[in-house]
C-alpha cells in the first residue's frame, strides 16, 4: 500500500453525512488533514501520484474557511481521488494474489468506484452484493445502484433513548448497553433457543432469543453489547424477548441504540443482513448521487443536499434531520412532477396553434334562454372561463370539476355549440356506453328547446334554426350495426355531423374527424395523460375540456393534472336536498329492509351495493349473485330485483340498467366495481354493505346516485365490525355532504398514492411525497413555474443535471429534454 486511504475516506464520508459543517473530527478537519497528509506524503514513491496528491492541497486545504458548496466540491474531489487509488490497489493485489492480499482486499472496502461504475450500474458492482443477492433485490424492484440509494425503509424504530437496566419499563421499546455475563443454549417451548444474562452498573436483566440457538456461541462472557427491543415481564422480572443486539465497537451502530431502519424484505433477505449491507452501501455511495437542484433554489427553500438527504433517510442521526431528509426527497418528486406536467402543457399549447373560436353571442343566448332553468352562478362563472379559453390561439386544456348533479353537461354543451357555430366539430366522450346514450338523450332534449327537429333516427338527430346549417348530433356506440356505423363514420369524415357522442375508446379508435375543434371528456379520472395526448394527435389540436365528478382537492388536482387549468362548479342547482345519511348498526339491518319496502311501496327505487370482496372479479361476481339470490328469495320475494356485476357482458349490463331506469325493477343489486353512473331521479335509497371498507370518495360517489330528483333521498351504511379508520370514515360521511370537504378528509386519512393511484394515471410514482403536504406541493409548483420563467427551454448550464433527471423521470416523451 502506498497510501492509507481508509481513515481519510471514512472521515470525509462522515463529514459528508453531517452536511459539511466541519464536525467529522474533533478539532476540525484542517488539523486532521495536516497530520494525515504529512504522514501520507512520506509513503508515496510514485512521482505521478505525488503530483496528483499535491494538487489536492491536502496539507493545507483551509477547509474551515470554505463555503459549504466549496467544501462539498472539495470533499467530492478528494473522495474521487481516493476511490481511484483504492481501485488501482485492488487491481494490483488481484494481479498477484497472495493469501494475505486477498484477505486484505476483501476486508477493506476497496473494489468500489473503479472508473466505469456509475450510479446506473447494476447493483452487483457493489461490494457484498452477489448475483444471487441481486436477484432477490430485483424482486423488490431494485436493479441499479440508484434504485438501491432510493430503496428507503418504510419506517424507523426509535431505539435512540438509552436506559440503564434499573430504569427499564415493561411494555416499552428500550435500549441498554450492557456486559454479557453468560449465554447458553436452552429449550423454550420445545424450540432450541438462546438465553443470556447481561448487566450494567445498575443491575442485570435476562434476554431470550427464541428459535435461535446459534447466538449462544456468538455471545461470549464480558462482551459489551447494545440491546434494543421490547421489555416484558416474566415471573415478575424484566426480560427482553428476541431483541435486536450488536457489539459495542469502534463504529456506528446499525441495529440498535439509534433510529433503526426497517426495510422492505422478500424471501431470502433478512433484516439484519439488509441493514448491514445498506449501511455500508450508503456510507460508500451516497455522496455520488449528483444533486440536480440548482444551488440557489436549494438555498431559497432551505433544502438538504441530495446525498445528505439520501444518507439521512436511511440512517438518520435524529428525528429532525430525518424529517428534513424526507422533505428534500419529497420536494424532488413533486418538483420534477410539476416540471413535467407544466412543460407538457407549454409544449401542447405552444407547439400547436389552436383554433380560436368567435363567440357567437346570438346563438349562445338563444341556447341559454331555451333552457328550462337559469344557470347557477357557478355554472356562469365556469362558462365564462371556458369562453375566454376558446377564443385563444392556444388550445384550451381545462379540467372542470363539479359534484354529481352540479350541471356540467349544460356548460359543456354550450361550449360544443360554439365549436359548431365556428364550423368545427365537437366530440363528447363518456366512460361507458350507457352514459354516452344518456348524454345523447340530454343533448337532444336541450337542443329541441332551441331548434326544430329535422331528422331523428336512432343514433342521429338534427335541428334547424340553431345555426346557419342543420345542427347534427350523432351517437356512436358498439352495438350499432356495421352498415349504419360506416355511414355515420363517413358523415363524420365529411364534416356533416357537428357533435359526436361516444365512449373514449370509440372516438379514439374508429373515427376520422373532419375538423375537430373541441373534445369534451366526461369522468376524466379514467382518462390518463397518455390518452389525452393520443386524442390531441388525432384532431387539429382541439380545445380539450375534461370533466369529473370525483372531487379532487385542488392541491391533488395540481399534482395529477398540473397540465390542466382548473374550473370548479361549487354549487348545486337550487332545490336539491341533502341525502340523509345514516350509519346503521348490524342489528338495524331488518329495519333498513323495512324502510326499503316502504319506499318501494311509495313508488321509489333502490340501489343496494354488495360488500367489497378483495379477490378476483369472478369471486366478487359470485358473491353478488349469492347476495342477489338471498335478497330476492328471503328478503324481498314480493319485489322486482335486478343484478349487475363486472362479469356480465356489456349488453347484459345495459339491459338491466335500462330496465331499472324505466321502472321495471324496484331494486338494483350491484357490485362496487360496476359503474352505476346513471341518472335515475326516481331512485331515493342507496344501501351500502360493508361500507367501512370503502374510501370516503367512493362512498360519496355511491351516495351521489340518489338525490337526483325532487324526493328526499337516503343513504344507509351497514358495517359489521369497522376498524378505527373505518369508524372515522363512517362518521365523516354521515356528517359531511360536500364532496370536496370529504376528499380533503380522505386525503388526511389515507396515505399518498392510495387516495388516487398515481400509477394508473401514467405519472411518475410518489414515494416520499405525501399529497396532504400542501405547503410543499405549492412550493414545488411555484418553484417549477419560476424556473420556466428564468429559463424557458431549460438550456442554462446550471440546469443541465436537472434536465438529465427530468428525462429519466419522464422518459420517451418526444425527447424534448434529451
Ligand atoms: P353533472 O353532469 O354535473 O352530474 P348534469 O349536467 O347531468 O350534472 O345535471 C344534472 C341535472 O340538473 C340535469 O337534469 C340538468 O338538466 C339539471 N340542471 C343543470 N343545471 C341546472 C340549473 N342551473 N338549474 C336547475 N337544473 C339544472
Ligand atoms: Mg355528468
Amino acid at each position: 500500500m502506498s497510501l492509507n486511504t481508509e481513515s481519510l475516506r471514512k472521515i470525509l464520508e462522515l463529514e459528508h453525512r453531517k452536511g459539511y459543517v466541519d464536525s467529522a473530527v474533533f478539532g476540525g478537519l484542517d488539523k486532521f488533514l495536516r497530520n494525515w497528509a504529512g504522514r501520507a506524503v512520506e509513503s508515496i514513491t510514485d512521482p505521478q501520484l505525488l503530483n496528483r496528491f499535491h494538487k489536492l492541497h491536502l496539507v493545507n486545504p483551509n477547509y474551515a474557511l470554505l463555503t459549504k458548496q466549496q467544501r462539498k466540491e472539495w470533499v467530492k474531489t478528494v473522495l474521487n481521488f481516493l476511490a481511484e487509488e483504492e481501485g488501482r490497489e485492488t487491481k494490483k493485489s488481484r494481479a498477484k494474489p497472495t493469501a494475505v492480499a486477498n484477505k486484505l482486499s476483501s476486508r477493506s472496502r476497496v473494489s468500489r468506484t473503479v472508473v466505469n461504475q456509475s450510479i446506473d450500474s447494476p447493483i452487483t458492482v457493489i461490494k457484498g452484493i452477489s448475483s444471487s443477492l441481486a436477484t432477490k433485490f430485483g424482486k423488490l424492484g431494485v436493479k441499479t445502484v440508484r434504485d438501491l440509494l432510493y430503496f428507503f425503509p418504510h419506517r424507523h424504530l426509535d431505539y435512540s433513548q438509552r436506559k440503564s437496566i434499573s430504569q427499564l419499563t415493561e411494555g416499552e421499546e428500550e435500549t441498554i448497553i450492557a456486559n454479557v455475563w453468560q449465554a447458553q443454549e436452552t429449550r423454550l417451548g420445545g424450540r432450541r433457543s438462546t438465553e443470556a444474562v447481561v448487566g450494567d452498573e445498575t443491575g442485570n436483566v435476562r434476554i431470550v432469543w427464541f428459535n435461535n440457538p446459534y447466538l449462544a456461541k456468538k455471545l461470549k462472557a464480558n462482551m459489551r453489547i447494545v440491546v434494543s427491543g421490547r421489555v416484558s415481564l416474566f415471573n415478575g422480572r424484566h426480560v427482553f424477548q428476541s431483541p435486536e443486539w450488536e457489539l459495542v465497537e469502534d463504529r456506528e451502530l446499525i441495529h440498535t441504540g439509534r433510529l433503526v431502519p426497517l426495510y422492505p424484505l422478500t424471501q431470502g433477505l433478512r433484516s439484519r443482513q439488509v441493514r448491514k449491507l445498506m449501511k455500508d452501501f450508503i456510507d460508500q455511495w451516497a455522496w455520488q448521487a449528483e444533486d440536480f437542484l440548482p444551488p440557489e433554489l436549494k438555498e431559497r427553500c432551505d433544502l438538504l443536499e441530495l446525498s445528505q438527504a439520501i444518507s439521512q433517510a436511511h440512517y438518520p442521526e435524529d428525528e429532525t434531520i430525518k424529517d428534513r431528509a424526507r422533505v428534500r426527497l419529497a420536494f424532488d418528486e413533486l418538483f420534477l412532477l410539476q416540471l413535467g406536467v407544466l412543460s407538457k402543457k407549454r409544449d401542447w399549447q405552444e407547439s400547436q396553434s389552436g383554433n380560436p373560436f368567435n363567440i357567437k353571442a346570438l346563438v349562445l343566448d338563444a341556447f341559454l334562454k331555451s333552457l328550462p332553468f337559469e344557470l347557477t352562478a357557478a355554472q356562469q362563472k365556469v362558462l365564462k372561463e371556458l369562453l375566454v379559453d376558446l377564443q385563444k390561439l392556444q388550445p384550451m386544456s381545462r379540467l372542470l370539476q363539479g359534484e354529481v348533479g352540479s350541471g356540467k353537461t349544460v356548460v359543456a354543451m354550450a361550449a360544443l355549440l360554439m365549436a359548431a357555430a365556428n364550423g368545427y366539430q365537437g366530440a363528447f366522450m363518456a366512460p361507458t356506453e350507457i352514459l354516452a346514450e344518456q348524454h345523447f338523450a340530454t343533448v337532444c332534449r336541450l337542443l329541441s328547446g332551441v331548434g326544430h327537429q329535422e331528422e331523428e333516427e336512432d343514433y342521429l338527430c338534427s335541428y334547424s334554426g340553431v345555426l346557419s346549417h342543420p345542427f347534427t348530433v350523432a351517437l356512436l356506440i358498439g352495438d350499432i350495426n356495421q352498415v349504419r356505423k360506416r355511414e355515420l363514420q363517413q358523415r363524420i369524415a365529411s364534416g356533416e355531423i357537428d357533435i359526436i357522442i361516444g365512449t373514449h375508446a370509440l372516438i379514439q379508435k374508429d373515427i376520422e374527424f373532419n375538423r375537430l375543434g373541441l373534445a369534451v371528456v366526461d369522468e376524466q379520472h379514467r382518462f390518463g395523460v397518455t390518452q389525452r395526448s393520443a386524442l390531441r394527435q388525432k384532431g387539429f389540436s382541439p380545445h380539450v375540456l375534461v370533466m369529473t365528478a370525483t372531487p379532487i382537492p385542488r392541491t391533488l388536482a395540481l399534482t395529477l393534472y398540473g397540465d390542466l387549468d382548473l374550473s370548479v362548479i361549487d354549487q348545486l342547482p337550487p332545490g336539491r336536498q341533502a341525502v340523509k345519511t345514516k350509519w346503521l348498526k348490524p342489528v338495524q339491518r331488518e329495519s333498513a329492509y323495512a324502510f326499503i319496502r316502504r319506499q318501494v311501496a311509495g313508488g321509489r327505487q333502490v340501489f343496494i351495493i354488495c360488500p367489497l370482496v378483495e379477490e378476483s372479479e369472478a369471486i366478487q361476481a359470485r358473491a353478488a349473485v349469492a347476495e342477489y339470490e338471498r335478497l330476492s328469495h328471503e328478503v324481498f320475494p314480493e319485489l322486482r330485483l335486478g343484478l349487475l356485476h363486472g362479469r356480465m357482458s356489456a349488453a347484459e349490463k345495459d339491459r338491466v340498467m335500462r330496465r331499472f331506469r324505466s321502472g321495471e325493477l324496484d331494486i338494483l343489486v350491484s357490485t362496487p366495481v360496476v359503474e352505476v353512473g346513471i341518472d335515475v331521479p326516481n331512485a331515493t335509497v342507496m344501501l351500502i354493505e360493508s361500507a367501512d371498507r370503502f374510501g370516503l370518495s367512493q362512498l360519496h360517489q355511491f351516495r351521489g346516485r340518489v338525490g337526483r330528483g325532487t324526493e328526499q333521498s337516503y343513504c344507509m351504511l351497514l358495517a359489521q365490525n369497522p376498524s378505527e379508520v373505518g369508524r372515522q370514515r363512517l362518521d365523516l360521511i354521515e356528517k359531511i355532504q360536500d364532496g370536496f370537504e370529504l376528499a380533503e378528509e380522505d386525503l388526511k386519512l389515507r396515505g399518498p398514492g392510495e387516495f388516487f393511484g398515481t400509477r394508473q394515471s401514467g405519472l411518475p410514482d410518489l414515494r416520499m411525497a405525501k399529497l396532504s403536504d400542501i405547503a410543499l406541493l405549492e412550493l414545488a409548483r411555484s418553484e417549477a413555474i419560476k424556473l420556466f420563467e428564468v429559463d424557458p427551454g431549460l438550456e442554462k448550464f446550471e440546469h443541465s443535471l436537472l434536465v438529465k433527471e427530468l428525462a429519466r423521470i419522464w422518459p420517451a416523451e418526444g425527447g424534448e429534454w434529451s
